[in-house]
């Protein structure tokens, strides 16, 4: 039976270098729906920025998170474009009771329901994964020095396009982050059992990509 993500809002939920964002990118091609990722979201106000946008580059640079007003707005005003009626990727948001909050009362209004996907991984297995971590900026294509190497080194294989370290991907911001995580995001799973939400944890340590994808699609479909 295929996946179907009529009215359905799945948000990958877990930590940063758990895998969500290359969950969301075969998620949206199978499902036919928008992956939203709120990191990519504001790399591009940073990159295209003004004063307001130095403020947010300074608290992403330390690993620290970006506030509920700016980041709620910036969703919603995604989700009222209409490829995002029939549903969508949720890739890093939320990460505040708050943002939890306000996507809950988002969907109940426009009647979609959400699926929680919970992407467990090992902490140290964390910490390895992103400081390889690379990624081609023209097509946004994942690389990793230790298990998705590039076939020519520093090189993305689909453009030729140099292959870039993110900024925050470096030991002690990934620390900042990792506690970010810690305290205010991983809360939020307490959050989504007492709304009743469906949520499914998905061990994500040791699962190539294409066989993780196979599990979260299988949880989907049994939602
Ligand atoms: P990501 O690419 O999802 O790892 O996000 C990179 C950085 O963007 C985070 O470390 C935060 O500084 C910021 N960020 C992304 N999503 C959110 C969010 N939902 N709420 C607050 N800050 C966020």
């Amino acid at each position: 039976m295929p996946v179907s993500a009529l009215s359905t809002a799945v948000v990958l939920f877990g930590s940063p270098g758990s895998g969500k964002g290359t969950q969301a990118k075969l998620l949206t091609k199978c499902l036919k729906v928008p992956q939203i990722s709120t990191g990519d979201m504001l790399r591009e106000r940073v990159r295209t920025g003004n004063s307001v946008n130095a403020a947010v580059h300074a608290t992403m640079q330390a690993g620290s998170l970006v506030s509920d007003d700016l980041v709620n707005c910036m969703v919603e005003e995604r989700l009222a474009e209409p490829d995002c009626a029939a549903g969508f990727i949720m890739d890093g948001y939320p990460r505040t009771r708050d943002q939890a909050q306000h996507l809950c009362r988002w969907c109940q209004t426009h009647g979609l329901r959400e699926v929680v996907i919970h992407l467990v991984v090992d902490y140290n297995i964390i910490i390895a994964r992103l400081t390889g971590r690379r990624h081609c900026p023209r097509c946004g294509t994942l690389y990793n020095l230790i298990t998705r190497h590039p076939k020519v080194n520093g090189v993305c294989d689909l453009d030729g396009e140099p292959l870039v370290h993110r900024d925050d991907d470096r030991e002690s911001v990934i620390r900042e982050r990792l506690e970010a995580y810690r305290r205010q995001t991983r809360p939020l799973l307490e959050y989504f059992r007492e709304q009743g939400r469906p949520l499914f944890e998905v061990d994500g340590s040791q699962d190539p990509p294409e066989i993780l994808f196979q599990k979260i699609c299988q949880s989907i479909r049994s939602a």
